[in-house]
């Protein structure tokens, strides 16, 4: 792990520019279950019936009361120290970007400016007929929450059964094309179109890096392996290479 570890150092010093990809095993140990581990919501929930646009309408209450779940777990959850450290690196031009399918905005609470969140966030909620915005707490206000205008208030998630963001695919493209060193860390990688961004960064020349606990189906792709946690291994990248 050690020489892994350096390796990556050494790596991320000699890039031009350097673009992290992160997915839900990034915020596990700040007390946000992932989806597809031992641990993972996906063994409670069945994907389908919780975070689809179909649950929204056809199992609302149980959809809303699913997402109110997740609100308050976000709600005692702090950005830890692996969050801490990519807002760091990026201070210091080690890290241009991150890409993140994550919604529970710890990466923004840590203080990295550059975050493109391809799934939508939970910190807001939107109508989905008259588009307005709301900040989150809305759907803990009633069972089924409903704007002004009648339309049902859906949280600012990407849902099972609707499109990326436009925009966010845009940027993200975009910066998988321009980076030099292409760094996953905490997804299963089962997710499409996010999982399309390593290989593609992989075959616009990039390095590319896994940091997961678990195997995925596209370590064959990985120059660089590290099976670890995504806090602990960060830590020490941090500390022994690039605390000044
Ligand atoms: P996933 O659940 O499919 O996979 C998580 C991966 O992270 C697993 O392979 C697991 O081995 C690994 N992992 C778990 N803890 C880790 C740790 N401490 N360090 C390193 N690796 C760790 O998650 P995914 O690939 O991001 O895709 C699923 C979807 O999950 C995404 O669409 C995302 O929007 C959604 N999601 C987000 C959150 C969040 O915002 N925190 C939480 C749950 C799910």
């Amino acid at each position: 792990m050690e020489d892994k570890i350096k390796t990556l150092a050494e790596w991320i010093k000699d890039s031009t520019y350097t673009v992290v990809f992160t997915g839900a095993g990034m915020s596990t140990e700040a007390g946000i279950p992932d989806f597809r581990s031992k641990t993972g919501l996906w063994k409670k929930y069945d994907p389908i019936k919780m975070a689809s646009v179909d649950a929204m309408h056809n199992n609302s209450r149980e959809f809303y009361e699913f997402y109110r779940t997740r609100l308050k777990t976000l709600s005692d959850a702090q950005p830890h120290k692996g969050h801490k450290i990519l807002a760091e690196l990026e201070t210091q031009g080690m890290i241009q970007a991150i890409i993140t399918q994550n919604v529970d905005g710890l990466h923004h609470r840590a203080g990295s400016k550059r975050v493109i969140e391809l799934h939508g966030t939970l910190r807001e909620a939107e109508c989905i007929k008259c588009g307005r915005i709301y900040e989150a707490d809305v759907l803990e206000k009633s069972d089924i929450p409903k704007c002004k205008c009648g339309g049902l208030i859906k949280p600012g998630v990407i849902l099972f059964g609707e499109m990326l963001p436009a925009e966010a695919l845009r940027q993200a493209d975009l910066e998988t094309r321009r980076s030099h060193l292409f760094i996953v860390i905490g997804s299963s990688l089962e997710v499409s179109p996010a999982n399309y961004f390593p290989l593609q960064a992989k075959h616009t020349g990039a390095k590319l890096v896994f940091i997961n606990l678990d195997p995925t189906d596209m370590d064959d792709h990985a120059d660089l392996l590290i099976r670890g946690k995504a806090g602990e291994v960060l830590e020490k990248l941090f500390i022994t290479y690039f605390r000044s």
